[in-house]
């Protein structure tokens, strides 16, 4: 997607402060942190949003997932932490492309908003 900015990320033509990488997966600083650990992990791939993930495609969430935990662990995380993803306009997604935040390091209220 030529102008989705997490694609720029991933191919290196808008800098990111990484936090983790391998072949399929990304994960960066946000630059507008809402918490001390403030970590977004997306798919290499272009996946507009949660909305479009399908049974040939799910195999990526997982692996976020594995990568989130791995990241809590290195962050020490050890209280507890929060994962979200925003799908769509109502729910206040701002970049179209599927990421899952990951913060921690301080408490959360709930429900959130
Ligand atoms: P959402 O509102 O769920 O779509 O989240 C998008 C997030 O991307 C926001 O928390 C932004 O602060 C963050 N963001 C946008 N552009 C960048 C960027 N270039 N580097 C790091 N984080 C970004």
């Amino acid at each position: 997607m030529d102008d989705c900015i997490f694609c720029k990320i991933v191919k290196g033509e808008i800098p990111s402060n990484k936090a983790y990488e391998d072949d399929k997966v990304l994960a960066f600083y946000d630059l507008e942190p809402q918490a001390p650990v403030h970590i977004l992990i997306i798919p290499k791939e272009h996946i507009k949003s949660a909305a479009e993930i399908t049974e040939e495609n799910s195999a990526i969430v997982a692996h976020i997932f594995e990568v989130a935990a791995k990241l809590a662990k290195e962050k020490q995380l050890d209280g507890g932490f929060r994962i979200v993803n925003n799908a769509g306009d109502d729910a206040g997604q701002s970049v179209k492309h599927l990421h899952f935040h990951l913060l921690g390091g301080r408490t959360f209220g709930w429900p959130a908003g």
